[in-house]
């Protein structure tokens, strides 16, 4: 199989191309250092993306708060994380990085508050 991934670890972008039958071979070119080849890995893999979104807020002026995931989860886990967030209503005072729920879709991994948002009603 072949895939062509762009590398977004640093601001060089390489643009490299993978070929591998599974994750013992794998072939990478157009890296300019060893982190291309470990980024393929991921992305051929188990592929990961920061989720965000916006949630309801009550009791402060805006009606909606930022939200991200601490960490990145996994590409096929964002819909699971979408369906999760989507009833959340918070309620002002909220601290940027406070978690708003554990462990989304059983990923291992929190959502968090991507504001600070004080109370104002
Ligand atoms: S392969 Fe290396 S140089 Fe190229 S974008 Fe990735 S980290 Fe940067």
């Amino acid at each position: 199989m072949k895939k062509t991934v762009i590398c977004t670890t640093c601001p060089s972008g390489c643009e490299m191309e993978a070929v591998f039958t599974d994750k013992n071979d794998l072939t990478v070119t157009g890296n300019r250092c060893p982190k291309g080849k470990a980024y393929c890995l991921n992305e051929c893999f188990n592929p990961k993306r920061t989720f965000t979104a916006s949630v309801k807020i009550e009791g402060c002026k805006r009606a909606m708060m930022p939200v991200r995931s601490k960490d990145a989860v996994p590409k096929d886990m964002l819909m699971k994380c979408a369906e999760e967030v989507h009833n959340v209503v918070l309620k002002a005072p909220v601290k940027s990085h406070d978690v708003v729920i554990e462990n989304v879709a059983g990923t291992g991994v929190d959502i968090i508050a991507a504001m600070t948002l004080k109370q104002e009603v």
